[in-house]
């Protein structure tokens, strides 16, 4: 069909601009993420350099574990451990789909073998051994090679004598290992009470969420129990709970605000404090056989017992 003519008052044709760029060009996905807290857009980069902290109103998104590390330990100082460590589908598990096919899709997504990175590094000089959960990773789910890694991790740390810092972001036990899953949770307290035995403290830092088999086992254990700011941490859902029970369920239930008032956490901190914050907790603990005794109060240096009202367990006892 041809076009029709120019109508006689249209003097100058409307000028062919090409196709009007859409908002979508204007702001290519991959590049902003929206805070879902206060509705801001945040340039991925600066989300990133702020250690995927919300610049305008502190929400902690989801930190991949590799970065969460980088963050925290003195540049060049990581040494992973057990990377190669892989999970098998034990049980032939199969769901909607199999337990085998979502390892490989999950081990894509997140180039990792399972849902732990494990490893040596120093905070401040004060040489730690790290294990650090990766949501991401079939929801943080502890399986038997995720028990493993944390419980080598944890026996690193004895032998070495050096503390151990877990980082927990999990869903609980891992459903397509049945009850070799759930074994996990006697085999890493175990590792733990022998860590405890030999006078070495042990940091567990609770993270958006914390749930079900790890909350019950490894996660509570610490000497110092840190959690990050509003981060869910519970054993058995709110749902559930509330069918359960039958009854309203308190607000801010299951976050770490709530338990720090109940006393299972010893303190909150922001992720951009986090390293500052263990340094000075791990100088703590660590330097106390090295004071004289005159710095020293029962046992701890004095400076620990007038700010650090919260230490509990074995660290302080010795
Ligand atoms: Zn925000």
């Amino acid at each position: 069909m041809s076009k029709p003519p120019p109508s006689s008052d249209s003097i100058f044709p409307k000028p062919d601009y090409g196709k009007t760029p859409s908002r979508k060009k204007e702001m290519p996905e991959g590049l902003w993420t929206k805070c879902p807290e206060c509705g801001v857009y945040i340039f991925n980069k600066e989300l990133e350099s702020m250690q995927m902290v919300c610049k305008e109103c502190g929400h902690h998104f989801n930190i991949p574990a590799h970065q969460r590390i980088h963050h925290l330990l003195d540049e060049g100082s990581w040494v992973e451990h057990d990377a190669e460590v892989s999970p098998v589908d034990i049980l032939k598990f199969t769901g909607t789909t199999s337990y085998s096919d979502q390892l490989k899709k999950y081990q894509k997504k997140t180039g990792l073998k399972e849902g732990v990175v494990c490893g040596t590094g120093r905070i401040e000089d004060h040489e730690v051994s790290l294990a650090v959960m990766e949501f991401q990773f079939l929801g943080g789910s502890m399986g038997s090679v995720i028990g493993e890694k944390i419980t080598r991790a944890i026996e690193r740390a004895t032998e070495r004598q050096i503390p151990v810092l877990i980082f927990s972001a999990s869903g609980g036990a891992r459903m397509h290992e049945g009850m070799f899953s759930l074994m996990q949770m006697a085999k890493t307290s175990g590792a733990l009470s022998r860590h405890a035995a030999a006078k070495l403290p042990y940091i567990s830092i609770l993270t958006h969420p914390t749930m079900g088999g790890v909350t019950a086992s490894f996660a509570t254990l610490g000497d110092l129990i840190l959690a990050e700011p509003k981060a869910m941490i519970g054993f058995a859902g709110a749902r559930v709970l509330k069918q359960t029970t039958r009854q309203d369920l308190p607000k801010d239930f299951q976050t770490s605000e709530f338990l720090l008032e109940r006393g299972l956490v010893d303190r909150i901190v922001s992720r951009l404090q986090m390293r500052a914050e263990l340094a000075r907790m791990l100088g703590y603990m660590m330097t106390r056989a090295s004071l004289p005794p005159s710095a020293r109060r029962n046992g701890r240096p004095a400076a620990a017992r007038s700010q650090v009202v919260d230490l509990n367990g074995h660290a302080s006892k010795s």
